[in-house]
């Protein structure tokens, strides 16, 4: 079988951008700055000539920094020899780990809408992807339904969960902080969610890539930390986000030594290892994450409110985001119903770049009309895209 030439949408999208001269808020690239020791990081190993494969399993400096971090943040003790993988990225984590556990027969339950790896990583493994959906909910203090601050916002529904769980599940793929939506699962949901996970008796995958950039009062709980769920968890992270470095591709994964060593025997043949250069820099790096997270999410903080204000003057409604990159909001005050086709001629009406959130979505397309802009952009660019977007708001 000869598979077709399909693209993702960040690739349609990244390209209509260039091609306008449209402000990108479409795919999550940050043109944010990086910690300064940490490029200089990178420069020093490849001067000092430390250009040649790592071990397989990762760089050991990044693989005992990981076990640290997730020692010190979040109280998970790894063994950084047997436990922790480093990979290309999450997507290698990911795919990996999918290609590792699961097979044709097998189901793979995630929250819908969901990354667009995920049923991609499905696909590959022969497995079948059980969307389930995310409910809205509506914030109780929010009289207006305005803003970042207290707009609508996404939930669990335990019971649709338990309901799609059949004796093919075999895996949870969870993803918390949430992309697209900019959820953060709740310690409740959390606990629901492990709850059915060991009386099912599931592996959890748990895409944490965005675990320091969450705003405001929510906080971030690794489902690993659950009761029960430590031995069925295997946790990935990556640089991209946490230091502004999305190009250079360094994410790993941890947890059980079985599960692991399972993910390590696929990822030796997609990559067989990654960049010694950036494992060096990134394991140092982390060690004094909190500092730098700290001002990150305080500049993404501004970026999302200043968008949110942007989108409201243009007559939208964007919803809650506590974290990552991203806004959605309901275009139909714009007279569209399909975000797919406003975001399709954005560039020509407004010269913006977003993306329909119809294409995270695996079940039914129950909102259409859901788009998703990224504020990982500077306040800058931010708040030409905020004007131009008035603009079009105003004329319609
Ligand atoms: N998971 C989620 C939820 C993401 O948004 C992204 C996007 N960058 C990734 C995984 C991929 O991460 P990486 O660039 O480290 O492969
Ligand atoms: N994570 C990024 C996003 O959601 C895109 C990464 C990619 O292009 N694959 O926009």
């Amino acid at each position: 079988m000869r598979r077709s030439g399909e693209t993702s949408i960040f690739t349609e999208m990244t390209e209509l951008a260039h091609r306008t001269g449209a402000v990108n808020l479409g795919q999550g690239v940050p043109d944010l700055d990086s910690p300064p020791a940490l490029l200089a990081g990178v420069a020093e190993a490849v001067l000092a000539g430390r250009n040649q494969y790592p071990p397989a399993a990762g760089h050991p400096a990044l693989r005992a920094a990981v076990a640290e971090h997730q020692r010190r943040h979040y109280g998970i003790e790894l063994d950084p020899a047997s436990q922790v993988l480093v990979t290309t990225g999450a997507t290698e984590a990911l795919v990996s780990a999918v290609l590792a556990l699961t097979g044709p027969g097998d189901e793979i339950l995630t929250f819908d809408p969901c990354y667009d790896a995920y049923p991609a990583d499905a696909r590959l493994s022969g497995a079948t992807l059980v969307p389930v959906p995310l409910a809205v909910e509506r914030d109780k203090d929010d009289e207006n339904g305005n803003g970042a601050g207290g707009g609508a916002g996404f939930a669990v529904d335990v019971a649709a969960l338990a309901r799609a769980i059949t004796p093919r599940s075999r895996l949870l793929l969870l993803n918390s902080p949430h992309n697209p939506t900019g959820k953060v699962f709740t310690p409740e949901e959390l606990a629901r969610i492990a709850e059915l996970c060991v009386a099912h008796d599931l592996t959890v995958v748990t895409d944490e890539v965005y675990e320091h950039l969450v705003y405001g009062e929510a906080r971030h709980v690794p489902i690993a930390t659950l009761p029960g769920m430590a031995e069925r968890t295997l946790t990935v992270s990556s640089a991209g986000k946490t230091f502004s470095v999305t190009g250079w591709k360094v994410g790993w994964i941890s947890g059980p030594a079985e599960l692991v060593a399972a993910v390590a025997s696929v990822k030796q043949w997609l990559t067989y290892a990654s960049g010694t250069p950036y494992q060096e820099a990134i394991a140092a790096a982390l060690g004094t994450v909190d500092e730098w997270a700290a001002e990150l999410r305080g500049v993404l903080a501004e970026g999302r409110d200043l968008l949110a204000a942007g989108l409201t003057e243009a007559g939208l409604t964007p919803f809650r985001a506590d974290a990552g990159y991203f806004l959605q909001a309901d275009v139909r005050p714009w007279g569209f119903t399909d975000g797919l086709a406003l975001c399709r001629q954005l560039p020509q009406l407004a010269g913006v770049v977003a993306i329909p959130t119809r294409v995270f979505q695996q079940g039914e397309d129950v909102m259409p009309w859901l788009v998703r802009f990224s504020f990982c952009r500077r306040h800058e660019a931010l708040r030409e895209a905020a004007t131009r977007l008035a603009r079009l708001g105003q004329g319609r």
